[in-house]
């Protein structure tokens, strides 16, 4: 069986150097908010070309954290809109409504996977605040164009870059478009810690230090509370095991893209899409590849042939958020494009210790799908 992420094998490349981080938290005696963090928010700002990142628990609370400390400086308040894509985890949904702000979901492009900017036009009104572009799969949103929606019509705009770390268009990459960035290091990410583990990054100082109060119980002093925070911090072995992991992680994308040239040039089956790649995607719009993901209108009899034939795949996702339980109140609602991709997306393998001969015998065995 070829599985479709071999996470064991992955950090097994770094396992020594792994093991002598842990042991030197372990003898450090400091597990929290110390040296490693400290060094782990540096390096990955820098990495991002941003001012400032700041470590929090997971993925979901550095978006959260990030609207949370908007309203605290009085920038949101209950009720403000955030436009964010049908077809999202469910996560960047989540951390609109844990804040009483209201999602307005906005359709994606079919190809690309990323929300429509000329559909955020659309959805535009008197009382949006917020775009949070979600960056699916790898790719950036077309963040030059929302970039000028949201100055033209005053808007925040918070990225979710928890699957595409390192991605960039015109060199700039995720984490540095926005005001600010989510980010998650869950062990499945491209940039993955043992565990949970996300960050924020902004170039913002005063929204900085409000997440920074916030992780903490709302305390920027200690034993003194600014606002009533909560505990979502990144801790000292986390962020250790991320300071071994990042260094690596462009040449790990650099073979994750070797592998996506592979599957591009050589599925040629009119029962499989491909991903839409730019025309200049080499130099202008850097793909991290965190997904390989294909549509077909034979979705399920694919991943079953695949399956057959020694191959795991898995949907990303089968349900779109407005048709979760968690949402019954938009369940009536219709968003077409997300309701197609939710049929017919599935995702290839792809990781940095996939071989490009098994990527070949992948595409081979694609390339006799037939039903
Ligand atoms: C993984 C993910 C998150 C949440 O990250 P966690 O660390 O699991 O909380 C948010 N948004 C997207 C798009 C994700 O893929």
């Amino acid at each position: 069986m070829i599985p479709f992420l071999d996470l064991k094998n992955i950090n097994a490349q770094y396992r020594d150097e792994l093991i002598a981080a842990c042991t030197r938290v372990i003898d450090s005696g400091w597990y929290i908010g110390g040296s490693e963090l400290e060094s782990f928010e540096k390096n990955f700002a820098e990495y991002c070309g941003a001012k400032f990142a700041i470590g929090v628990a997971n993925g979901l609370d550095a978006l959260i954290l990030t609207l949370r400390a908007w309203k605290e400086l009085g920038k949101l308040k209950d009720g403000d809109e955030v436009i964010v894509p049908s077809n999202t985890y469910i996560a960047s949904i989540l951390a609109i409504t844990a804040n009483n702000l209201t999602p307005v979901l906005v359709e994606p492009d079919i190809n690309s996977f990323n929300i429509d900017p000329q559909a955020i036009e659309r959805a535009v009104t008197d009382k949006t605040k917020v775009i949070l572009p979600v960056y699916l799969y790898g790719q950036l949103a077309d963040m030059p164009r929302i970039m000028a929606i949201a100055k033209a019509n005053d808007l925040l705009v918070l990225e979710d870059s928890a699957q595409s770390h390192g991605a960039s268009i015109n060199g700039i990459k995720a984490g540095n478009w926005g005001d600010a960035s989510g980010f998650s290091f869950y062990p499945g990410k491209n940039l993955g810690a043992l565990g949970d583990a996300g960050a924020v990054t902004t170039s913002d100082p005063e929204l900085a230090m409000m997440i920074k109060a916030l992780r903490n119980y709302g305390s920027h002093e200690k034993y003194k509370n600014l606002v009533p925070g909560v505990n979502s911090r990144l801790d000292e072995i986390q962020a250790a095991m991320l300071n071994v992991k990042l260094p690596y992680m462009d040449k790990e994308v650099e073979h994750r893209r070797q592998i996506a040239q592979l599957y591009l040039t050589g599925i040629k089956n009119p029962l499989i899409h491909l991903p839409l790649q730019n025309i200049d995607a080499e130099k202008y719009d850097q793909h991290v590849w965190h997904l390989f993901v294909v549509r077909s209108e034979k979705r399920d009899e694919l991943q079953k042939y695949l399956s057959n034939h020694g191959i795991q795949t898995l949907i990303h996702y089968p349900i779109p958020p407005h048709q979760q339980q968690a949402y019954k109140e938009w369940n009536h609602l219709s968003y077409p494009i997300s309701e197609q991709l939710h049929t017919e997306v599935l995702s290839l393998p792809i990781s940095p210790i996939l071989s490009l001969e098994d990527a070949q015998k992948i595409v081979s065995i694609c390339n006799n799908f037939n039903v």
